[in-house]
């Protein structure tokens, strides 16, 4: 295994697009050494993301419990604001919504490369929910939001980029959205 190749899939979400962050997200990446190896800015269909997201009950859950958490902090009662406090209920409402926002503008697609880029590009974007990100992350820097706010307004949690969790998940992710087309280059940089 080569941790200085590691490959990892990355997406600016709409409103990463929307907010004219495309340039600002890149460079984050670019100048922590990670190198980018395919970019594509598209339209991607409703298939294209409903397949990108897992569809197992366990996923849908977690996402379910990202707002029950959030809830409980704020004090908020799932029943009487969705109608239900079951995890899985929740994170079905969640995954619809969430679809309906990745298919709402066009998206950048990349390849980024580089030491352990799995992780760093993680570390790089922040923690899911933007309201609890870092400063000094993209999501803490550029977005507040929350399950608490995105849910009450029928919608996912707008969180600029979305990055593979682990290399098995990257090695699906980049071959589900550059298929086998000759689009990941190897190239030098003057700094190698
Ligand atoms: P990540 O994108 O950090 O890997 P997840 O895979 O858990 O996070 O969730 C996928 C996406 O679903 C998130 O990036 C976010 O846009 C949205 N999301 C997650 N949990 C919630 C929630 N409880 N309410 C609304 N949207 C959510």
């Amino acid at each position: 295994m080569n941790f200085k190749k590691e490959k990892t899939y990355v997406m600016i979400k709409p409103d990463g697009v929307r907010k004219s962050l495309i340039g600002d997200i890149i460079a984050r990446f670019e100048q922590r050494d990670l190198k980018i190896v395919a970019l594509e800015m598209f339209m991607p269909t409703t298939k294209q993301i409903d397949d990108h997201y897992p569809k197992d009950e366990a996923w849908i859950a977690r996402l379910g419990q990202k707002t029950l958490s959030t809830y409980e902090k704020y004090g908020v009662d799932a029943n009487k604001e969705l109608g239900t406090d079951n995890d899985l209920e929740i994170g079905k409402m969640v995954r619809a919504w969430l679809v309906d926002y990745m298919t709402s503008a066009p998206l950048v697609r990349m390849v980024v490369e580089g030491i352990h880029a799995v992780d760093m590009v993680r570390k790089i974007c922040g923690v899911t929910i933007p309201n609890f990100a870092d400063m000094g992350t993209i999501r803490g820097d550029y977005s507040s939001d929350s399950p608490a706010v995105a849910n009450s307004e029928k919608r996912a949690v707008m969180n600029l980029v979305h990055a593979s969790e682990t290399p098995q998940e990257a090695k699906h992710e980049i071959k589900h959205w550059f298929g086998d087309r000759e689009a990941i280059f190897e190239y030098e940089r003057f700094a190698d």
